[in-house]
């Protein structure tokens, strides 16, 4: 299928000859999460949620990102821009230097050094990006990337830009076609809080539209070492091993706040151990492999029913950002340290194998 431009053009009242950058993002899985929804009605007394995981790690640099990207280098493209910039946990990089490749931009990424998940990097080296590893972490790197797009020179493509917002409300647009309807909750990892801002916008402009009659409450989650949010704080040096949320000086938390208040959601902080349990479950239970911060709406949903504020029968969804092959080293640590791989040394034949799994 065509990319989200195409497809909502109408929606975003784009002109037929407006420079489309694409790579066909958008058209994600909405994924039925029941063995979620069993776990929960047995850990914690709510029934009958109907719970669906909307996986973003399958566009095609394997997040979101690729929603927001292809708004903003399209529009760069349109105003004749030659260099984007971002500062990236990784996955705004990937998404910027891929899209920059495609329409022959130059792409500068400045990332925190030693802060990166592996498949990430690897990314925008592919890409032909220009990398810069700075002594600092995301907030100190997007502070100077304004400074940079304020010399006129360069585009940045961070959330900060509104084409990224805008793009990214096609997520909301996607699920309200498939449901028929919008769900109750929506549930979602919150870390420069772009995202809920555009999920909140996206929802709301197809009420406006009569797509949709409800808006849901917008559930946030941050890490709890990274809770700028909920803390009502800037956090100096914000810590999560799910790096993609680890920001302490959310770029939109203002417009996260109103999402929240004008909703009657949440912003809530959760455990990196809370993380990594509905990390591990996703994949040993559902099948769906995200990364660690993507599993944050997942832990939230669940800390949110123990806390009865989801009630019973709801339609559920979970944005589950990023896809699990960006984090190699927090999937090999996690799925050993909770005992969900289960590797034996063995002689290679099938009676040892066969008595070893018990068959
Ligand atoms: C960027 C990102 C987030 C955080 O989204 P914000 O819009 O910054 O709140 C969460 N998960 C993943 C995988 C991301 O790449």
């Amino acid at each position: 299928m065509a990319g989200i431009l195409q497809r909502y053009k109408a929606v975003y009242g784009l002109p037929d000859d407006y420079p489309i950058v694409s790579l066909n993002e958008g058209n994600t899985p909405l994924i039925p999460c029941e063995h979620i929804s069993a776990h929960i009605e047995k850990t914690t007394g709510v029934t009958g949620l109907k719970i669906f995981a909307k996986y973003d790690g399958a566009n095609p640099t394997g997040s979101f990102k690729d929603r927001g990207m292809t708004y903003a280098v399209s529009q760069a493209k349109h105003d004749g821009a030659s260099h984007i910039v971002c500062a990236s946990t990784g996955n705004t990089s990937a998404a910027a230097a891929a899209y920059g490749a495609r329409c022959g931009m130059q792409v500068l990424v400045l990332i925190p050094k030693g802060k990166v998940a592996l498949g990430k990097l690897s990314q925008a080296m592919m890409y032909g990006a220009t990398i810069v590893e700075i002594d600092g972490n995301f907030d100190e790197a997007l502070a100077v990337v304004r400074k940079l797009g304020n010399t006129g020179k360069i585009t940045v493509v961070n959330s900060i830009n509104p084409y990224r917002i805008l793009g990214q409300q096609s997520a909301a647009f996607e699920i309200c076609d498939e449901l028929k309807t919008s769900p109750d909750y929506h549930f979602i990892p919150v870390g420069n809080a772009g995202n809920i801002t555009a999920y909140w916008a996206g929802y709301n402009r197809y009420q406006q539209l009569g797509t949709i009659k409800n808006l849901p409450k917008m559930m946030g989650y941050e890490a709890e070492g990274s809770a700028a949010i909920v803390r009502g704080e800037v956090i100096a040096e914000p810590e999560t091993f799910a790096t993609a949320i680890r920001i302490g000086n959310p770029a939109s938390w203002q417009q996260a706040e109103a999402a929240r208040d004008e909703s009657d959601g949440t912003i809530d902080s959760v455990t990196d151990d809370e993380i990594g349990q509905a990390y591990t479950r996703l994949a040993a239970t559902e099948g769906i492999f995200c990364e660690p911060a993507s599993a944050a709406s997942v832990a939230g949903l669940i800390k949110a029913c123990q806390n009865k504020q989801v009630n019973n029968n709801s339609l559920i969804t979970c944005t589950l950002t990023g896809n699990g092959l960006k984090d190699p080293d927090s999937a090999i640590r996690l799925s050993d340290e909770q005992g969900i791989a289960k590797k034996l040394s063995l002689p290679a034949n099938e009676q040892a194998i066969m008595d070893a799994i018990g068959l």
